[in-house]
């Protein structure tokens, strides 16, 4: 096949434009993404070798190679790994598949300035193409195992690349970075040195478990540092002599994996680069988390809840779920029977003993052990941040900034652990313009006699803030949580308690606040106001029968004239149209119309129906109160024109 040019997708060549400007001020990272693609391709390999008797591969010398040219300036990084074939060079390389990067880049666009766009670099991690800081001419040559033809990817990172076929590569990938000629006198970016190189993979790559080998040219400088002592391939190499033609080989990284060791011997900062590896995110995680199981199914897992949340965490395809390892052999990415969907934002490693190498996803699914596992983790996660919320209140606010609406997903699922979902939720409130509240909190600041949780679902903070349904609460200072996630409306319906306290929507139901005396006092004023009002509510809900199911005088209103509610038991008007939007068919329930019998207006309705019963202008009043109170709560009205010229009649009248 002869050469051909092929364009770069276009947000793939806005990257690569950021990349050659290298906004990104951390230059030395190029390497540990390349790194990490060569690891990946390793344990690919090894699995496909593992699965596939037929894969006629050697896989008894895998490793990362490294080597520098001086003279030529170039960098290069080969793996024998699993390769890539010609149409995966051209759709893995030329193109960006995930979503969650199409959006980064759109972002990208309107974020101001470099800073801005360097956050956001950090934030998402941009892999291969991170080469583009350093190289001004990338030359990828690559043969995917198991097949004899191998391909050359070629591109100075400017709209084009070049793909050509050849006979001869080697089996896996070597990526061959032409340095740019201005970093050439820059001690800090001379990524031919190979003291530099070391240094970069003890920083970044330490605990990748393949070794990473360099082939060092003789070191000029005084400030080289001593080969690893335990290398295997020192001891030889120290015995032949100075000219030795083929450069000596050194292993660079130690290996260790990292969940296998205890906490004292590794430091946070090799943590953070695992979870680099693992996650593609160029930041550092918020939390650590640690588990050693042992028994009779023994695992060892090391977790991480990172400190964004990913821009795809809410598409479709987002891959859930931490890497499974068998007895320190890599097995699968993504592994999602290990953590239920509202944790898909822990990121990690699962290593069990117990497990055949030739597991499948199919088979985790079922499997009793892995079920056990799946439940010990999501406790172990939970349990992390409530000591977060406990000890570190600044971390706790910042992951559930992030991941707070995520987290409560579990609540309609995860029943057995719905206690200490609840436990770790904060919420918007009433109390505290800015900071959000844990229930615990709010069940500490209840007035005596308050007897529920009580909770305002709606749209925004500001539509539900001044609802009419809150009027009696902020009369009487008592405190609502404001939901306004949509996830919100159907977790409170499943009508959980917390500490013993049942949650309780200020528009559902009857209110009842106050002390035991002040209660009977309201309640003998009702009996009063019930009486005095029979014949107009009677009237009211004969002519709104169609609309509501009943009209009764309010207790939760001091200042509109009527508000509309919903049975205690009945699904909410926000819910409804939930489920209808997930094509479930679910009848409509009729609500409650409520008056305020201190309002004028209601005040003045009911003297018109004493006096004049037939008045025409009884009906068009009762219309327009129920639309008022439609409006208010931010409903929308069944027929907006006949309001509005009921409105007009009534306004022309005044003039
Ligand atoms: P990411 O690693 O975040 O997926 P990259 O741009 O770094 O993104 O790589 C894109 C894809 O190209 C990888 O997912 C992998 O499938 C393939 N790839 C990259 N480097 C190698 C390699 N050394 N060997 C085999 N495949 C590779």
């Amino acid at each position: 096949m002869p050469t051909e040019t092929f364009e770069f997708q276009v947000e793939a060549r806005q990257l690569l434009q950021m990349m050659i400007h290298s906004i990104y001020s951390n230059k030395d990272v190029f390497l540990r993404e390349l790194v990490s693609n060569a690891s990946d391709a390793l344990d690919k390999l090894r699995l496909e070798a593992l699965r596939d008797g037929e894969l006629d591969v050697d896989v008894s010398d895998l490793h990362i190679g490294l080597e520098v040219d001086r003279e030529a300036r170039t960098l290069t990084v080969r793996d024998n790994g699993i390769g890539m074939s010609r149409e995966e060079v051209v759709q893995l390389i030329g193109t960006i598949a995930n979503s969650g990067t199409a959006k980064f880049l759109r972002e990208l666009k309107d974020a101001e300035g470099a800073g801005a766009a360097e956050g956001l670099i950090g934030q998402f991690g941009v892999g291969f193409y991170a080469s583009f800081m350093v190289a001004d001419e990338v030359t990828l040559l690559t043969r995917r195992a198991g097949e004899t033809e191998g391909t050359r990817w070629t591109s100075s990172g400017e709209g084009t690349y070049t793909v050509e076929t050849v006979a001869d590569a080697p089996q896996g990938t070597a990526i061959v970075l032409r340095l740019k000629p201005e970093d050439a006198e820059d001690r800090l970016y001379d990524y031919t040195s190979p003291w530099k190189i070391k240094e970069i993979v003890k920083r970044y790559s330490d605990f990748i478990t393949w070794p990473i080998k360099m082939a060092a040219e003789p070191e000029p400088r005084a400030e080289v540092p001593d080969a690893e002592p335990e290398s295997e391939s020192d001891a030889e190499s120290e015995s032949e002599p100075e000219s030795e033609p083929e450069p000596r080989l050194e292993t660079l990284n130690s290996m260790k994996a990292l969940w296998a060791r205890s906490r004292d011997e590794v430091s946070d900062a090799d943590y953070h680069e695992l979870y680099k590896h693992i996650s593609h995110d160029w930041n550092d995680p918020l939390e650590i988390i640690r588990l050693h199981a042992e028994g009779t199914f023994e695992y060892q897992a090391l977790l991480f809840i990172p400190a964004h949340a990913p821009q795809d965490l809410f598409m479709r395809d987002y891959k859930r779920g931490v890497q499974l390892y068998v007895k320190r052999v890599f097995i699968m990415d993504d592994c999602e029977a290990l953590m239920p969907p509202y944790l898909r934002f822990v990121k990690g490693v699962v290593d069990a003993q117990d497990l055949s190498l030739n597991v499948s996803r199919e088979i985790l699914q079922q499997d009793r052990q892995i079920e056990l596992m799946h439940r010990r983790l999501a406790k172990k996660v939970l349990s992390t941040v409530k000591n977060m919320m406990v000890a570190r209140p600044e971390q706790y606010a910042t992951f559930w900034r992030e991941f707070g609406r995520v987290l409560k997903e579990g609540l309609l699922g995860d029943f057995e652990n719905r206690d200490a979902i609840l436990g770790v939720s904060s919420f918007a409130s009433t109390h505290d313009k800015d900071a959000p509240t844990t229930l615990a909190q709010y069940v500490e600041r209840m007035k005596d006699g308050q007897e529920h949780i009580f909770y305002v679902t709606g749209e925004s903070r500001q539509a539900v803030e001044n609802s009419p349904h809150m009027e009696a609460f902020q009369a009487r200072g008592i405190e609502v949580l404001l939901l306004t996630d949509p996830v919100d409306e159907v977790w409170v319906d499943t009508a959980p308690e917390f500490g013993g306290k049942q949650f309780r929507s200020v528009a559902k139901g009857e209110v009842d606040l106050g002390t035991e005396e002040e209660k009977q006092e309201a309640g003998t004023e009702r009996e009063k106001q019930r009486e005095e009002f029979a014949g107009l509510l009677a009237r009211m809900t004969e002519l709104l029968s169609e609309q509501v199911k009943d009209v009764r005088l309010s207790s939760r209103l001091t200042v509109s004239p009527a508000c509309v509610v919903s049975d205690a038991n009945d699904v909410s008007p926000a819910l409804e149209n939930i489920y209808r939007a997930m094509g479930q068919e679910i009848p409509h329930a009729k609500r409650i119309l409520e008056l305020n019998p201190k309002h004028p207006l209601v005040v003045g309705l009911n003297r018109t129906h004493a006096e004049r019963p037939d008045d025409p202008a009884l009906e068009e009043t009762t219309e327009l109160v129920h639309q008022l109170a439609l409006l208010a709560e931010g409903a929308e009205l069944p027929d907006p024109s006949r309001f509005v010229k009921l409105v007009a009649d009534r306004l022309e009248r005044t003039l």
